[in-house]
């Protein structure tokens, strides 16, 4: 069944980093907006004459949480039509029509084993709700590592909350990782994710499962290292950006 476009408004516009904005919105004709932790929206945005071009879509930051609100995280690309309109037009109160909740990419069924979350960027959107909806409903898990790349110390994003649910959940490990840093904070690392998850994976590679997200460079680049490591394509599953 199609999904039916319904009408959102903004409630709240907050600068994340310095390219990067967190958006909220409200969907009024509904009493509660359900998805699972992972899935993402669609936006129908004036930026296009032919319908489908003007449609972008944006993994949910928050989780679940009984209301008809939600968080997006998105990055502004330099010359890139949605994200410029959004940055420049979009104000507390603007009306935008989308769809959702979409897509398969959702919280792992099980959590017997070990599990990765590896994402640049925005790609953390997804992991973020998963990771605080594993928190709020006390989902028993083993060990969970968020490893989250960006360039510079600046561009991290949910940098705060992530470190203080590491220290308040047992098993889950926040591994930022900055590539154009030549120092990191206790915690952190200097670099790209790839070694990261590469040196963690010594132990346990046969069971772990692996969750990508974020642009299509980084995910390619995980997957044939993971493929190197002796991964199955079962245990990587990825959402690519674009
Ligand atoms: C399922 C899904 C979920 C997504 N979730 C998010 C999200 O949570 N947050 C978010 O910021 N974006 C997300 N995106 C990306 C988003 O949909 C748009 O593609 C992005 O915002 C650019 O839109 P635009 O209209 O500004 O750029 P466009 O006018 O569409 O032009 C951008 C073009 O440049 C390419 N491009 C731009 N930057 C890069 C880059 N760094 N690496 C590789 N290619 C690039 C794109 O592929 C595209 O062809 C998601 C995409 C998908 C498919």
């Amino acid at each position: 069944m199609a999904l039916e476009w319904l009408e959102g408004i903004v409630t709240k516009i907050e600068n994340e980093t310095p390219n990067t904005k967190k958006f909220y919105f409200e969907i009024p004709s509904l009493e509660k907006f359900d998805f699972i932790p992972g899935q993402f929206v669609t936006l129908d945005l004036p930026i296009h004459e032919q319908r489908n071009k003007r449609w972008r879509s944006y993994s949910i930051s928050s989780s679940p949480n009984g209301t008809n609100t939600f968080e997006l995280v998105i990055v502004h690309m330099e010359g890139g039509l949605g994200t410029t309109y959004m940055f420049n037009e979009l104000a507390v109160g603007s009306k935008v029509m989308l769809r959702g909740p979409q897509g398969v990419f959702v919280l792992p069924k099980s959590f017997e084993n070990d599990i990765y979350f590896i994402c640049t960027g925005t790609g953390i959107a997804p992991f973020r709700s998963m990771i605080n909806y594993i928190h709020s409903n006390k989902i028993a898990h083993k060990n969970i590592h968020l490893i989250f790349g960006c360039r510079k110390l600046e561009d991290g994003l949910y940098i705060n909350e992530l470190k203080e649910l590491e220290a308040k959940e047992a098993g889950f490990h926040f591994h930022p990782c900055y590539s154009r840093e030549t120092a990191a904070p206790a915690g952190s690392h200097t670099g790209y994710v790839h070694p990261v998850y590469e040196a963690l994976l010594k132990d346990g590679k046969e069971t772990a499962h692996i969750y990508l997200c974020g642009w299509k460079a980084m995910i390619d680049d995980a997957r044939k290292k993971l493929a190197d490591l002796g991964l199955d394509k079962k245990q990587v599953h990825f959402e690519s950006f674009g």
